[in-house]
């Protein structure tokens, strides 16, 4: 099985310099700029490909670059942007991808300057990401003296400039528009769309931001072909996809495997099934944003085109189980506690409205809760879907609650019932809890 990405990354979990990097492959699609290679033909070889977006939209690469301006006339400068912001709970991907090989973002972030035109990279790290942050400038240190960024390139009269950005430390700047306003010095909050980055994006000039994973994945497109790069995949989506999977699983961790691959496979397989006296109840397929996924699904490839949108959705793909021992109630109260502080409070059904929910939950969880309650957080579940914000960060939030209230209905109302957590009563029971 072949694993492009991940394939040369030291299990000793040690930096990758530029002399490794370059002895395995490293920066040799750049010579195929200087051979000609046009950045439309850049951008035809990733439409073939079927390269979609990893950040958790799934957007098709090649269509998005596709509303860039191009040619002699158009704006100038433009701007490419890696969002490196990872901040999605139980999301770890890209970070496995830059500690263990920082010079793959950066041939990733050339190729696509290059393909777009653009002139200036960021990259959007989230501040937590220190060893990432220092291997990064090593890297970008390395790529300048090496010639593969700044005025030569290989040959060719493109210029490239990257710079590394940490970020301030909010959930909110993962979405492309707060990300560009943070990265100008501004609140993180969303714009309006349209206009859209592509047009008038960082300081109003044409812009991509692209999620690191995706990056990853341009060098061995342009080194290898669209039909190759398509054919790692079992779906009819390109490539190979960075899978995780944390909770109580035997083997929590991050495999990169082919596009397509089902739940059951990465739990039963690769995470070597529940842990010892744990069973299945059901998982966030691709972080905390995500509605939940239970037995019935677990045979459904796990991709872009084969999980139904009225189910779920791909999101990152990186998978957090839930178990027989853990409160559902208390386990989507952590999550909303966390959406709750992270909303950037531009607009008032998010802003008002998760707090509300998390105080619900805590009702549950403390057995204050009633029926009219459960009504209440039904009622939340709609308001605050698609639609109804500015920004999918609410309509995001409200998906593991939506989905808990319908595979997991009896939880609640057992709480009701009770008077307390019924879960509390069992790890008791077990002295667990005291
Ligand atoms: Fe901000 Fe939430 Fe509104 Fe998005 S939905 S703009 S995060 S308040």
């Amino acid at each position: 099985m072949e694993r492009p990405l991940t394939q040369h990354i030291a299990r000793d979990g040690r930096y990758r310099g530029l002399q490794e990097y370059g002895k395995t492959g490293g920066y040799r699609s750049l010579a195929r700029l200087a051979d000609g290679l046009s950045p439309q033909d850049i951008q035809r070889l990733v439409t073939e490909s079927g390269l979609r977006g990893r950040g958790g939209a799934g957007f098709p690469t090649g269509s998005k670059w596709s509303f860039v301006p191009m040619g002699s006339d158009a704006p100038r400068p433009k701007y490419i942007v890696a969002n490196a912001d990872e901040m999605e709970p139980g999301t770890f991907k890209d970070r496995v991808l830059m500690e263990g090989d920082p010079h793959g973002l950066v041939e990733g972030m050339i190729l696509a300057g290059y393909a777009i035109q653009a002139e200036i990279g960021f990259i959007f790290l989230r501040g937590e990401y220190r060893l990432s942050a220092q291997r990064l400038t090593n890297a970008i240190s390395e790529a300048y003296t090496e010639g593969h960024l700044g005025r030569t390139l290989h040959g060719s009269d493109f210029r490239f400039d990257l710079h590394l950005h940490t970020s301030a430390g909010r959930y909110i700047c993962g979405e492309e528009t707060a990300l560009l306003n943070a990265l100008e010095g501004k609140r993180a909050i969303p714009r309006a769309k349209p206009p859209y980055p592509q047009t008038a994006g960082l300081w109003g000039q044409p812009t991509v931001v692209q999620n690191v994973e995706t990056m990853y994945n341009l060098p061995h497109i342009v080194n290898h072909g669209a039909a190759w790069y398509h054919n790692l995949s079992r779906s009819k989506d390109g490539g190979t996809k960075l899978y995780g999977m944390s909770g109580r699983v035997a083997h929590p961790g991050c495999w990169e495997l082919p596009l397509g691959t089902t739940a059951r496979e990465l739990l039963e397989h690769y995470a070597g099934g529940m842990s010892s006296g744990f069973s299945f109840r059901g998982l966030l397929p691709g972080g905390a944003s995500t509605a939940f996924l239970v037995q019935e699904h677990l045979d459904l490839p796990m991709d872009f085109s084969s999980i139904p949108p009225q189910v779920s959705r791909l999101g990152t793909g990186t998978m957090i189980v839930l178990d027989d021992r853990t409160c559902p109630v208390g386990f989507v109260l952590n999550l909303e506690q966390f959406f709750a502080r992270e909303s950037c409070g531009w607009c008032t059904p998010c802003r008002e409205g998760l707090p509300w929910v998390a105080r619900i939950l805590e009702s549950f969880e403390e057995g204050r809760a009633t029926n009219d309650d459960l009504t209440l957080l039904e009622m939340h579940a709609e308001f605050l879907g698609p639609g109804r914000t500015f920004c999918a960060l609410a309509p995001g939030a409200v998906e593991p609650l939506k989905s808990a209230l319908k595979y997991f209905r009896d939880d609640f109302v057992r709480h009701i019932r009770m008077g307390q957590c019924p879960w509390n009563i069992t790890l008791k029971r077990h002295k667990i809890l005291v």
